[in-house]
């Protein structure tokens, strides 16, 4: 086949909508590389999906099909794909960096000798002594970005973090479908899966809020949270948190921003004591205007802060507090 695969993540008949910005991103390297980008969707029965991306600016579009493959299991991903990009045998194999991904990838990619690229922030054309595309991930908290490129022989594995390309630019065109039936026997699938996961009920509907107060792990404790609350009601704000915050019980799940809470895109969002870890921004990067307050001048919250200050939380908070009720008479 050469060119770009993207694998399309979906569970019950439901697309991951990670799974088009992946796409997108897919479609853009097979432009700059001058090749063409396929898709493929692993499952069972999944031929309503596949025709829905058939009406995309793609190659072809294949199902792996299999019985086996109904729920998901690492080992049953593992052995079809490798199985269909030993055929088909693609130079460049991209995912969105969903859980189930981060599953099973690594592992795909190793049974190739490759490793993977996992969670890139941005691909970069053009310049370098190979030309090939540099991909762009962060490292140490967002601190640093750190550039990758494949130069071995054999598939280049890459994972695409949440919110990076826009699922809206995928192009539409028209595809091809076939069908890829993996070898797979039930002896080789050795976990078998449990319940599924229930997300909490989102009762608070942060991402139609316009403005918002967040407050990270520089609170230190649960009983400083009441600083940010009335800084919060002072403004009319919602109250949301960095998943510290969450995980320690301190603030309920349904208020949590970020890849694995809700994504916001307020006129306004305070950061409060929040680092600007890439799992926090890809939830809040689409803010209108976002203010940082934050100790650490250094702090990546910074790079993307419209309002930066610096200084103590427990300082500045509560003098923000009286000059915006003072402001309001
Ligand atoms: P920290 O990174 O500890 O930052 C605290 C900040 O407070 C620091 O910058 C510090 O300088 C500042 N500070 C300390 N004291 C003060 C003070 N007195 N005054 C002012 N500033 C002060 N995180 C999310 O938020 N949302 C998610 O959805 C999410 N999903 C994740 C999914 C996965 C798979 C993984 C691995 C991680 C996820 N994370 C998520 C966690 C993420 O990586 C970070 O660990 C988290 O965002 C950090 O939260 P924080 O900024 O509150 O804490």
């Amino acid at each position: 086949m050469s060119g770009v695969l993207v694998m399309m993540e979906q569970r019950n008949g439901a697309w991951n909508r990670m799974s088009f910005e992946a796409l997108a991103a897919g479609q853009q390297l097979a432009e700059h590389l001058g090749t063409e980008c396929s898709a493929v969707v692993v499952g069972r029965n999944s031929g309503s999906l596949s025709q829905e991306l058939a009406s995309k600016k793609l190659k072809k579009v294949y199902a792996i099909d299999h019985e086996l493959l109904a729920s998901y299991t690492a080992d049953g991903y593992l052995a079809a794909l490798e199985q269909f990009v030993k055929q088909e045998a693609p130079d460049y194999v991209l995912f969105p960096h969903t859980y189930r991904v981060r599953d099973f990838a690594p592992a795909l990619a190793t049974r190739f000798s490759q490793v993977l690229i996992s969670d890139v922030i941005t691909i970069r054309y053009g310049s370098g002594s190979t030309g090939s595309p540099m991909f762009v991930r962060q490292l140490l908290q967002g601190k640093l970005n750190a550039d990758y490129r494949h130069t071995s022989q054999g598939p280049c594995f890459v994972s695409v973090q949440a919110g990076t390309f826009r699922s809206d630019a995928v192009q539409e065109g028209t595809a091809s479908v076939e069908t890829f039936t993996p070898q797979l026997l039930p002896d080789q699938i050795r976990s078998k899966p449990g319940e599924p996961f229930r997300e909490s009920s989102q009762s608070v509907d942060l991402s139609s809020a316009p403005l918002i107060v967040s407050v990270g792990r520089g609170i230190g404790e649960q009983d400083s949270l009441s600083l940010v609350e009335e800084l919060a009601q002072a403004l009319g704000a919602e109250l949301a948190a960095s998943r510290p915050i969450c995980d320690n019980g301190w603030l309920p799940m349904e208020r949590q921003v970020g890849s694995s809470g809700q994504t916001v895109s307020p006129k306004l969002y305070v950061a409060v004591g929040i680092s600007g870890a890439i799992q926090h921004l890809v939830g809040m990067k689409g803010s209108k205007a976002v203010l940082a307050i934050n100790k650490d001048e250094n702090a990546p919250i910074f790079e993307i802060a419209d309002y930066g200050v610096v200084g103590d939380l427990f300082e500045i908070v509560p003098e923000l507090t009286k000059a915006v009720l003072a402001a309001k008479g």
